[in-house]
């Protein structure tokens, strides 16, 4: 273990690492946001594995060329609800963490401040301020992966973001009661996640083609990847497209409900999905914005992710510097 530094503000190196629900990403950003070291890697994380972080963060470093010296604190970005003020992981079904203080924990094992912040959230800084002649707020951020999260950027330059947890809300497009809603990894029955997550729609895609015996894709149809059907579908599968334009319509009605609410001046939508010639992408937009409120469609534009992969890694490095900032403003008396 390092002794904890706190002369943040004369060290210039920021590690982020970002742990989702299947991959683990590092990397060492400099103080323009700049990524000049990255590692990405499945991982089996269990509870209290601390060490996977560690590694990361070592590994980063590593292909950065740089040494703990130069970091100044480290950013984690986790898939799951945290509260960041006090460092703690309210909940995260992906990883199957409650309650957990991580912020305090990996303190201890690294010796730099560290920032802890939702992943959704995290990129969303990073999208932002990657998007053209973007700053205008409120900006809502969309992912879709896996799960299903999203993040109001409520001023960029303080950080002040909202996170959404979208995926858990009821889905209300074709209501479906009883014994027709699935149950959902949180629990509950009906969530977005159900019919709309890159999971949702790849078990669709499974149980359709299982039944077709002449799909080009039956003969390995339990290996089948959400990428799969992306690709498949880009290329006419019939199946593919319905699977696909079906999740995005639910996912485009959960958007525009989330327009309605809180009329952000642009949306932001990441993930695999959201690219040219991608049915979901189409069923997204086609319901999203023919159920926005005609006043707001005017001026509430949508647009695709840019940093990809690499937006949570970036984002959390940025906020773990700033927050090094403000608490050695705070110790220096100038705020
Ligand atoms: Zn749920």
């Amino acid at each position: 273990m390092r002794p904890l530094s706190g002369d943040g503000g004369r060290r210039r190196k920021w590690v982020g690492v970002d742990v989702g629900g299947t991959n683990v990403r590092a990397g060492c950003v400099d103080d323009q946001g700049q990524l000049f070291g990255w590692v990405s890697y499945p991982h089996e994380m269990a509870m209290g594995d601390f060490g996977c972080i560690e590694a990361a963060a070592n590994q980063a470093l590593e292909t950065a060329r740089t040494t703990w010296a130069d970091v100044g604190g480290v950013g984690v970005a986790i898939a799951g609800l945290v509260d960041s003020s006090s460092g703690i992981v309210l909940d995260s079904a992906n990883l199957g963490w409650r309650s957990l203080p991580l912020q305090a924990e990996l303190q201890r094992r690294l010796g730099v401040p560290v920032t802890i912040e939702n992943d959704v959230c995290a990129s969303a800084l990073a999208e932002l301020a990657a998007q053209p002649g973007g700053r205008a707020c409120p900006w809502l951020f969309v992912s879709v992966g896996t799960g299903i999260g999203a993040c109001l950027v409520l001023d960029p330059a303080d950080g002040r973001l909202l996170c959404l947890d979208v995926g858990h809300v009821a889905f209300g497009g074709d209501v479906l009661l009883g014994e027709g809603q699935k149950r959902c990894r949180c629990g509950k029955y009906g969530c977005l996640e159900t019919v709309a997550s890159g999971a949702a729609f790849t078990a669709a895609a499974k149980a359709r083609i299982s039944l077709e015996p002449g799909h080009p894709l039956r003969p390995r149809v339990a290996t089948i990847s959400g990428k799969d059907v992306l690709d498949n579908a880009v290329q006419g599968d019939r199946i593919c497209v319905e699977v696909l334009t079906s999740a995005g319509r639910a996912c485009g009605q959960a958007v525009a409900n989330l327009v309605n609410l809180v009329t952000p001046v642009a949306v932001g939508l990441a993930g695999g999905m959201m690219c040219a010639g991608s049915p979901y992408l189409d069923g997204l937009l086609n319901v999203a914005r023919s159920e926005v409120k005609p006043w707001l469609s005017d001026m509430c534009t949508f647009g695709t992710a840019i940093r990809g992969e690499k937006a949570g890694v970036i984002g959390v490095a940025e906020l773990a510097r700033r927050r090094v900032a403000v608490s050695s403003a705070v110790v220096a008396g100038h705020v």
